[in-house]
Formats: structure tokens, C-alpha cells, sequence
């Protein structure tokens, strides 16, 4: 296995349970890659635990009436169309008070989130394994937690998060399951090339330790290629969407550079789907990164306003719609704005275990006892902004947003102290890569799989289409990680 971030570690897992002796090559000292960054969130239709959660909006219930009224775009399509009809109708027959979902609804939301340009069949696969995948991942040593929430452009509340350090609760757990199934983990050891015998299939992988030292790695069965997206490499994101200038900062690890895609493009391994770059509304001004602010918790318990104190878009919109409204505002900055509810009661920590008080201290945030005053702390004008304040906290009562269409509501903004964090567009994901099928294998220019290839994770593409929902990239390493992991092992 090339590369040990989430997908990497779940193929490792699931190879060794299958009975296969897996190796997983990491370039950098560290396991993790983008995944550990993660803010944890993970999209599963779970009954139990969306138990609790409150109807949605009759406006976000109409925005699930007009998936079932699409124009179909295939007999698959309209199938599940059909199905999202009659979920509703069974629905409305019961307690309308509690959240509706259903396999139906999610399966659309990401195939029309990502404009019908995903392979259906993959998200399907996607949807389907999500909430077995996470009871896997539980029996492996991830903590859940009961709540659910909506992670910013997942569009719906089903969203799971680890009891923990986000991310890196996903890594402790592969990793501890890992060691225990006797997994070799070699860091600081870059995958380079595949090797091919004489009939094309893939038997290795020649790498280099850190110190130059060259390694070959020969494998019986099969090699993964789990080395992540390419968001951090601004040369190949400009070759395939210069729109996004060479300057935007990214949410990436620096090591996500795109060298699977490289390796495979190197056995005629086919690439879809590679303009398809996602850039976020909610990065850190400086950095790019996504930590550092308040309100990561779920898009329910925020809104964002611009330089001049007011919204300038639906918060719980889709991940390119926002960015592209946040690219048109004053040097396309803006401010995330929250209270002590929800994140940060009783913690000292936000989601992504930043220290609350540092990030004050050192001015990444601002923190103020009233909305005036936290108003003059990022030089905006008072009254717009109490305006804006008292406009939103409004539409949260009434539960529907008329400026904007925002759907999701949690609870009103009006616990002091209240919080203002500066945040501007940055690369996040990248949906294009290695095409695979729904075993994991990678595939060739003609569509036939390649002989000992698979790949899993950010690598490969075709799955998302244009626009990745928010918390569905988690669900994707893991199914399709495991599954990878578990055809290679049963690979002869
Ligand atoms: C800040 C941030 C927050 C996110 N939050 C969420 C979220 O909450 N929910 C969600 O669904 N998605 C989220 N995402 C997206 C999601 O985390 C990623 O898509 C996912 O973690 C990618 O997993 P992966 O295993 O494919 O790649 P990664 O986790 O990036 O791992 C790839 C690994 O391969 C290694 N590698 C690369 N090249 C080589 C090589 N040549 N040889 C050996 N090793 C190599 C890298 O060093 C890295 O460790 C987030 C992404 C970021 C950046």
C-alpha cells in the first residue's frame, strides 16, 4: 500500500483481515496525511442515531421534492427517484416531527451535488457502505459520538464525528488495528514508480527512504495506491484549472502532491474528472488551513458576513456556490460569526483541538461580550452589523432565510461571548484522479482493469463529479479503502 492517510490504512486493514501480509509505505515520518487534518465529520443515514435530530425546514423539504423532479439523466437515475418519492410518502404517513432521510436522498444529493458528473453506481456503493463501513471502523477501535450534524456543503444533517481529535481518531484506531494484524509500516519511505512484469501487470513499487536510500518492494498480489489528491501541488492544480491562481493557499498537507496520480498516469492508468477541484469558503486568511476558527462544529451554528458587516450567501449551500460568492466580497475576506453555544461550552478546545484562548490571544479570532463591540474588533460598522445579527437570529426563529434560501437552522446566535473568525477561499479537495471500478482496481485508457492495480482514497476520481459534498470524502476512503484492501488480498 502506497501511501498511510485514511484510505491507505483501511486497505492495509482490510488486505491483513484478509488473510493477505500487507506493507504500507508512508513518504513522510508521520501516518495521516489529509485525513488527520480532517475535522472528522462523516455522512452516514443512520436511523438511530438521527433519532433525535428535528424536522428539517419546509424549505429544505422542498429542495428534497425537487430532487424527486429532475430531469433523468438515466432508467439508474429516475429509479431512485422513484425510491426518494415513495421514502417521502411513507414518511409523511408517520411522525413528520423528526428529520427525514433515506439512502434514496443522500445517494441524489451527492449525484446532483456534483452535477451529475459522478459515476452513479459509485456513489451508490458509497451510500449503501457508509453506515456498515462505520460500524466496521467502530469494531476497529473508532469512538462514535451520538450527535449528528451538518458539515459545511454536506447539505443535510448525518453528518457522525469521532469522539475525539477528529481525524486523528481515525488513524489512532487503523493504525493501533494495524500493528495488532501485523501490518509493517515503513515511513519515510516515497513510492516512485510501479514496477510491471512482462505482461503489464503491477509486482512492486520502487521507492527511496528519506535519505536517499532506494528500497523495491515486490508484492505477490497486488499494490494500492492510497498516496491521496494533488491539492497541494499549485503546478498540476494549474495545469488542470488555471481559473484558480497559482496564489490561493490550500487546506492540504504539504506532502499531498499528486504522486499516485503520477505513478499510475506512468502504467496507462485512465484520469477523470481532474478539473473538478474543490476550493472551501472557510480557510484561514494566512495559512489556508482550515483549523483556527469557531463553528466548525456545523454549519447550523454560524453565519458568515463580509468586510461590510453583512451575509452574502446561504451558509449551508454547496462548497463551489459558496467560494464563488465569497471570491466576489471586498479582497474576498469574511468573518465567520458565532457564540459560546454548541463548540465551545465547557471546552477550552474548538473542533479541531485548537486552544481557544490562544487563538484569541494571538488574534486569530475575536471574541466580544456583545455584538457591537466585536463589530469595532474587526472594523465593521455597529449597526450594519447588528442589523445582519438580528436579521439572522430572525430567520432562525421563523426557520427560513428570505435573503438568501438558507435551509438549515440551529439554534439563534445570542449567547455573549461572541465570536468572529476571519476566513477566505482556499483549495481543499480534488475529486478528479485514478478511475477505479467498484472493486478498487484501477483502470486503463480502455476501460480494462490493470493487472495487480488498485487505488482508493482522494487519489481516484469519478466518484464525486464536479462538487464533493462535505463529510462524503471520509466515507469514500473508508469503503472504498476496504474494499480495495479486501480485493487485492483475494487478487491472484
Ligand atoms: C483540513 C481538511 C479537513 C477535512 N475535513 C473533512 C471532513 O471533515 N469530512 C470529510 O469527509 N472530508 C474531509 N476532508 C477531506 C478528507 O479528509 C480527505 O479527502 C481524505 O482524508 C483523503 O484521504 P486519503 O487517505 O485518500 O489521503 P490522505 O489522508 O491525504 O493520505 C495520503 C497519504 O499518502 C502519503 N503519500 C503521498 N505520496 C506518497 C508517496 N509517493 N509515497 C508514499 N506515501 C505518499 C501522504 O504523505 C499521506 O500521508 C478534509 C480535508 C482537509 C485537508
Amino acid at each position: 500500500v502506497i501511501g498511510g492517510g485514511g484510505a491507505g490504512l483501511a486497505a492495509a486493514v482490510s488486505a491483513a483481515e484478509n488473510g493477505a501480509t500487507a506493507i504500507l509505505i508512508e513518504k513522510t515520518a508521520a501516518l495521516g496525511g489529509n485525513t488527520v487534518r480532517a475535522g472528522g465529520p462523516y455522512n452516514a443515514v443512520d436511523p438511530q442515531r438521527q433519532e433525535g435530530v428535528p424536522a428539517a425546514s419546509d424549505l429544505a423539504m422542498e429542495s428534497v421534492i425537487a430532487l424527486t423532479e429532475k430531469e433523468a439523466v438515466s432508467p439508474e437515475h429516475q429509479a431512485w427517484m422513484d425510491q426518494l418519492k415513495s421514502d417521502l410518502d411513507a414518511y409523511n404517513s408517520g411522525d413528520t416531527t423528526k428529520l427525514f432521510d433515506s439512502i434514496a436522498l443522500h445517494i441524489l444529493q451527492t449525484y446532483d451535488g456534483g452535477d451529475y458528473a459522478g459515476q452513479l453506481p459509485m456513489i451508490e456503493k458509497l451510500v449503501e457502505e457508509s453506515l456498515p463501513t462505520s460500524e466496521w471502523m467502530a469494531a476497529n477501535g473508532v469512538e462514535w459520538k451520538e450527535e449528528i450534524s451538518t458539515v459545511p456543503g454536506g447539505l443535510w444533517p448525518r453528518a457522525h464525528t469521532p469522539i475525539n481529535a477528529a481525524g486523528g481518531d481515525f488513524i489512532k484506531a487503523s493504525e493501533a488495528k494495524a500493528n495488532e494484524l501485523g501490518v509493517e509500516i515503513i515511513l519515510e519511505c516515497k513510492g516512485n514508480e510501479l514496477i510491471t512484469d512482462e505482461t503489464g501487470k503491477v509486482v512492486g513499487v520502487k521507492a527511496e527512504m528519506s535519505d536517499g536510500t532506494p528500497v523495491t518492494l515486490n508484492a505477490k498480489k497486488a499494490v494500492i495506491i492510497a498516496t491521496g489528491g494533488f491539492g497541494a501541488n499549485k503546478e498540476m492544480r494549474q495545469e488542470y484549472d488555471p481559473s484558480l491562481g497559482a496564489n490561493l493557499g490550500t487546506t492540504n498537507s504539504p506532502a499531498i502532491t499528486g504522486d499516485g496520480i503520477i505513478m499510475a498516469e506512468d502504467v496507462n492508468a485512465n484520469l477523470v474528472g481532474m478539473e473538478y477541484i474543490q476550493s472551501l469558503p472557510l480557510g484561514d486568511p494566512e495559512t489556508g488551513a482550515l483549523n483556527g476558527w469557531m463553528g466548525a462544529i456545523g454549519v447550523e451554528y454560524y453565519y458568515q458576513i463580509n468586510k461590510e458587516g453583512v451575509r452574502f450567501m446561504a451558509e449551508d449551500g454547496r462548497r463551489d456556490t459558496m467560494t464563488a460568492s465569497l471570491l466576489q466580497q471586498t479582497d474576498a475576506m469574511s468573518y465567520v460569526i458565532t457564540d459560546t453555544n454548541r463548540e465551545s461550552e465547557g471546552t477550552e478546545v474548538n473542533l479541531w483541538g485548537d486552544n481557544i484562548e490562544e487563538l484569541v490571544k494571538n488574534g486569530t479570532i475575536y471574541r466580544a461580550d456583545t455584538i457591537e463591540e466585536l463589530a469595532e474588533l474587526i472594523g465593521v460598522d455597529a449597526e450594519t452589523l447588528k442589523k445582519t445579527h438580528e436579521d439572522f437570529n430572525s430567520y432562525v426563529a421563523g426557520g427560513s432565510d428570505p435573503e438568501f434560501g438558507r435551509k438549515l437552522f440551529g439554534d439563534p446566535i445570542e449567547t455573549a461571548p461572541f465570536y468572529a473568525s476571519p476566513r477566505m477561499p482556499t483549495v481543499h479537495h480534488t475529486m478528479g484522479g485514478i478511475e477505479i471500478n467498484l472493486k478498487g482496481q484501477a483502470l486503463d485508457k480502455d476501460g480494462n482493469a490493470i493487472p495487480g492495480l488498485y487505488a482508493a482514497g482522494e487519489v481516484t476520481g469519478g466518484i464525486h463529479g464536479k462538487n464533493r459534498l462535505g463529510g462524503n470524502a471520509l466515507v469514500d476512503i473508508h469503503v472504498f479503502g476496504r474494499e480495495a484492501g479486501k480485493n487485492a488480498a483475494l487478487d491472484n
